[in-house]
């Protein structure tokens, strides 16, 4: 196997006294790509969160490339920037067009210079079929647009992992493709992701191994044609159950 980017050893996470991630394990290799599918509540939103070091954890370890990540990281900025993150809503800057966007982190955090990053934007954005949409304000785009910005964004700080948390699920139906397609473009050049969807059909094409998440632990792993054909526990059966 290939080098572990992320290292998840015993991590442990409770809201109050609910325990929300219960002794959860997990590794993921360079270049690989893991789809977390489960019920909603089961605690997808929260793994990434603490993999962003955006929530506190009660016990265990998350490593990313070895070293820790923590809330309480002195280097957390440093951390943060090697973690690529889009969620459900877009988070675009109403006030900045889509370049601004696109440039702001890279600049101001990681001090590169604003030329080279415009190069770097307008290319990707290129490449997710934006190229037009450069100067164009969030309000002026569609949903499915606002999307694709918003990966080109995370692509710009050359995080070495991206995390996708349910980026279809507020999109109409037909912009849904268009933001799986940047994604499997993603899959296809080798990026190392970890996707949490809904969308089963993608799931399976995307996948090198599939994570059934319920009740706060990994209750089944396996490739997507182990685990769409074949589910071995009586909870990720009923689970797939629904989607049909
Ligand atoms: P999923 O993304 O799988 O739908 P979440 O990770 O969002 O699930 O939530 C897992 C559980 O943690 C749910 O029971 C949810 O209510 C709870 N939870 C999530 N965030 C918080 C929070 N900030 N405070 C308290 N409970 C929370
Ligand atoms: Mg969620």
């Amino acid at each position: 196997m290939s080098e572990s980017v992320l290292t998840i050893d015993h991590l442990t996470k409770q809201f109050d006294n609910s325990t929300v991630l219960n002794d959860l394990s997990l590794q993921i290799h360079e270049g690989e790509v893991v789809v977390i599918v489960g019920p909603s509540g089961c605690g997808k939103s929260t793994l990434l969160r603490c993999i962003n070091a955006l929530e506190n954890i009660q016990s265990g370890e998350i490593r990313l490339h070895g070293e820790l990540v923590t809330k309480r990281s002195r280097n957390l900025t440093g951390i943060r920037q090697k973690i690529g993150m889009v969620f459900q809503s877009y988070e675009l800057f109403p006030h900045l067009n889509v370049l601004d966007n696109i440039l702001l982190a890279p600049t101001k955090v990681q001090k590169r210079t604003k030329d080279e990053v415009k190069k770097e934007a307008l290319a990707l954005l290129s490449r997710v079929g934006l190229a037009e949409k450069a100067k164009s304000f969030p309000r002026q785009l569609s949903g499915g647009q606002k999307q694709r910005v918003a990966i080109v964004r995370a692509l710009c700080m050359h995080p070495e992992i991206l995390l996708f948390d349910e980026v279809t699920a507020a999109l109409d139906p037909e912009m849904v493709r268009e933001v799986l397609e940047v994604i499997l473009n993603l899959a296809d050049q080798g990026r190392t992701m970890i996707i949490v969807t809904h969308e089963m059909q993608f799931a399976r094409a995307v996948a090198d191994r599939i994570i059934f998440l319920d009740d706060g632990d990994i209750k089944e792993e396996g490739t997507p044609d182990q685990f769409f054909d074949a589910p071995k526990t009586d909870r990720a059966k009923k689970f797939l159950q629904t989607f049909t």
